[in-house]
């Protein structure tokens, strides 16, 4: 029995082929950005450290995807590929324009699958239309919402400008479409506890989730959170507490729910701080270590769950 239900196993599951996801930059902004909601974004947000195609001048959508393919596949010939739109909020805009922007991965042959990240309070149901028409039986399709937390005083504390209400009512409102739902998490954000996470994995578990992004909170430079953190305001999140803290969500977190990341991952320059001096594989054995030391794994404190997907 794994450890815990790795996103690369259930795409083995799905595909007879190799496939990888090519994160893309449609031009999106987001209502926390353009003054709807708020200005200045998500406390910790700069899209250039998380989203690679937002660091230059912005690529038409098909060179970005042609450019994806090509990486991968000087690694994998036959490889297929999920078009990610990655970059800011990826369902804001009015449904016409949606269309045209998904379009453009639709109609390349080697998308097997469209993954669209964006926010709970960006998916009205005309949008969730034209999210469902890309679904056909060679190609998949998933949602992916920020929830960061499942407590309303992180959330303002984030400057999310969205509820955990709103994440349940976006959530339930895709899966009933049979869209899966990829949820984002934040581990680590100041004033949560260890068991105040486990509140969030509880939250998420309640819901129709597919998959889980788990991310540790991080300092990228120019943001809102570097002057906090550099005023001694808050603290980011030790390797050791993450690991904690991983391993407690994912004891509670069922298996069913896949997980594609269980830590943030960001370039050098874009990442002030925590710097744990360790890479990613050292993280991910630690994690693994972690629940191995404690003897339990992905759901063991959940046991009831629905299918993967
Ligand atoms: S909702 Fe996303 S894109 Fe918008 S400010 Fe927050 S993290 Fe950045």
């Amino acid at each position: 029995m794994p450890l815990y239900t790795r996103w690369s196993r259930v795409l083995k599951d799905l595909y007879p082929f190799k496939v990888f996801k090519i994160p893309l930059h449609a031009g999106f902004t987001c209502p926390n950005r353009d003054g709807s909601k708020a200005l200045g974004g998500c406390v910790y947000c700069d899209n250039r450290s998380f989203a690679p195609n937002a660091r230059g001048p912005r690529a038409e959508l098909e060179e970005q995807l042609a450019k994806g393919k090509e990486r991968y596949r000087r690694r994998e010939p036959g490889a297929k590929f999920i078009a990610y739109f990655q970059a800011y909020s990826n369902t804001y805009a009015p449904a016409e324009e949606l269309r045209a922007i998904y379009d453009v991965a639709a109609r390349d042959p080697d998308v097997v699958g469209i993954s669209i990240g964006t926010r709970p309070d960006c998916a009205p149901e005309e949008v969730l239309d034209v999210v469902e028409a890309l679904r056909t039986p060679e190609r998949r399709v998933w949602v992916e919402y920020g929830l960061e937390s499942s407590h309303e005083a992180s959330l303002r504390w984030m400057n999310r400008c969205h509820t955990a209400a709103d994440f349940t009512d976006a959530v339930e409102r895709t899966a009933a479409r049979g869209l899966p739902v990829v949820a984002h998490v934040i581990l680590g954000l100041p004033g949560e506890t260890r068991e105040m996470m486990r509140d969030t994995a509880r939250f998420i578990s309640a819901l129709p989730v597919a998959s889980c992004k788990i991310h540790h909170l991080y300092v990228s430079p120019h943001t809102a959170l570097e002057g906090q953190w550099r005023r001694g305001e808050v603290r980011v999140p030790t390797l050791e507490e993450h690991v904690a803290a991983t391993a407690d969500f994912l004891e509670i977190l069922p298996s069913s729910v896949s997980i594609q990341r269980l830590i943030g991952e960001l370039p050098g320059p874009w990442c002030l701080a925590p710097d744990w001096g360790a890479g990613k594989d050292d993280i991910l054995r630690a994690i693994e270590a972690e629940l191995a030391r404690r003897g339990t794994r992905q759901g063991a404190l959940t046991p009831c769950a629905a299918g993967t997907r």
